[in-house]
């Protein structure tokens, strides 16, 4: 069971450790063995469950990837494999004497402990993941799961430091995954009057406008592109949001270019003193990290997980230093995955106390890159080339002039054996003229990037269109029309 969260926000380095390394102890030895997966990658390795004592251990576990993990068209079921499923052999096998105490000798008769173990073990509750790779990869919750959630949703909200009188809206998309829910949940937990608006696509962003400004709401939670969206039509209606104090944002990077250009329409609609605080989420974590102020990290929870970074040979780096995201969970039911490489790289992890808030606990720096979103382009025909797109969007953010855009792949004449090309389509804010927006792009792309795109003039209402704004859960910044080869 996770601790007391003011309680951990206290404790030293080397009582965190002594923790996080009785949490390895009794996850692996009392919980893991209860998952099909783990328990043939044991056999097949030749490890034994005793053999992890302590975090430092972790290091001989071969790592889990979405390889491992998402299901193929000839294997749907791979993802069962990690919900961790205990039968009575296997309770025998590995529960603790506590637990096993309880049911033997307690005074609990069977349907009580079946009722115990449904609660704990049982898989209530959905998310997806939105991999445009790989099937998207279903994590279980259990009802246990499901507090742990709440609980790390109101972690999330402490860290931000709202106030119960706050006014929240979640403006989420409304659908099966993490951001959703977690915000739903924190904000329920944090004792916030919320409305979970379900977004753009299900309340319609008029309608989000006028509760912004009907509730006085003080905290929106939602992605970055729609908020920007939802920010720029609200200076076009001369809106008053002076009430909002923070916005929270998940699911996407910020960049601090993007924070000004947000922070830029936020006084056109009279909100002054807005906050923007940016989140980290796996929904192989099954929860999201936040900042507690704008510069700070994220600040994680390490009597629930254990997050290492390691460097491309699968080498766990040393403090501070730059690296993969490695989760390992250390109190999660249902779907659970340890020494999980997450694709995402980090500029480091810092282990002093937080500098803005104090609290004890480790915190990943904010600028996290996502590899998933890394693509092969083979922009000569000779010579592959690995492109970051994720460079693309603090690129765009950063230019003054650009509204909206959108960026995709395709082959030249629509010939499948033809070169790549990047097309940019960017509108220009108003009153600027598009020729120097074009200029500027086409110098950015150039000199960050080397990549020569080929610029379009959209308007913004067109972008707003391609985007899906108001029609899709998630705005199709890239698109990739590539034919599959
Ligand atoms: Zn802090």
């Amino acid at each position: 069971m996770y601790l007391d969260w003011r309680k951990v926000v206290t404790m030293s380095r080397p009582e965190l450790q002594e923790l996080q390394n009785r949490k390895v102890r009794w996850f692996f030895q009392h919980k893991l063995p209860y998952s099909p997966y783990y328990r043939a990658l044991f056999g097949r390795e030749g490890l034994r469950w005793s053999d992890f004592k302590t975090t430092d251990d972790l290091r001989r576990l071969p790592f889990t990837s979405k390889v491992e993990l998402a299901p193929t068209v000839e294997e749907p079921a791979k993802p069962r494999q990690f919900i961790l499923q205990p039968d009575e052999h296997l309770i025998k096998k590995f529960a603790t004497k506590g637990e096993l105490a309880k049911i033997l000798w307690g005074k609990l008769t069977k349907a009580d402990v079946q009722r115990q173990l449904e609660r704990e073990y049982k898989p209530l509750h959905l998310h997806f993941t939105t991999g445009r790779t790989a099937l998207p990869t279903p994590f279980t919750y259990s009802e246990y799961d499901l507090h742990s959630l709440r609980e790390t949703g109101r972690r999330c909200f402490n860290v931000a430091g709202f106030s119960s009188k706050n006014v929240g809206l979640n403006a989420f998309p409304y659908s099966p995954h993490l951001g959703f829910w977690l915000a739903y949940y924190g904000l329920l937990e944090a004792g916030l009057t919320a409305l979970a608006s379900g977004g753009g696509k299900i309340m319609g962003s008029q309608k989000i406008m006028d509760s912004l400004e009907r509730l006085k709401v003080n905290v929106l939670v939602a992605i970055p592109g729609y908020t920007y969206h939802l920010l720029r039509q609200a200076v076009k209606q001369g809106r008053d949001f002076s009430n909002l104090k923070y916005i929270v944002f998940g699911a996407e990077r910020v960049s601090p270019a993007f924070r000004e250009k947000v922070q830029e329409l936020l006084h056109q609609v009279k909100a002054n003193e807005v906050q923007i605080l940016a989140t980290y989420a796996s929904t192989e974590a099954k929860t999201a990290w936040i900042q507690c102020a704008e510069h700070t990290g994220y600040h994680l929870y390490p009597d629930m997980e254990f997050i290492e970074l390691v460097d491309a040979d699968g080498n766990r780096v040393a403090d501070g230093e730059p690296g993969e995201v490695v989760y390992t969970a250390l109190d999660w039911r249902g779907t659970v995955v340890v020494r999980y490489r997450t694709g995402d790289l980090a500029q480091g992890i810092d282990y002093d106390p937080c500098p803005k808030c104090g609290r004890t606990v480790p915190r990943i720096r904010t600028d996290i890159q996502r590899k998933s979103e890394m693509k092969e382009f083979h922009l000569t025909k000779v010579k592959g080339e690995l492109v970051n797109l994720n460079n693309t969007f603090p690129i765009m953010s950063s230019i003054k002039g650009v509204d909206e855009w959108q960026l995709e792949i395709r082959k030249h004449n629509n010939d499948p054996f033809d070169l790549d090309e990047i097309v940019l389509r960017v509108s220009a804010k108003p009153g600027v003229p598009f020729a120097a927006v074009k200029d500027d792009v086409e110098k950015h792309m150039h000199a960050d990037m080397q990549i020569s795109a080929i610029v379009e003039e959209h308007t913004t209402e067109d972008l707003i269109d391609r985007l899906g704004m108001e029609t899709e859960l998630k705005e199709k910044r890239v698109i990739d029309n590539r034919p599959k080869t």
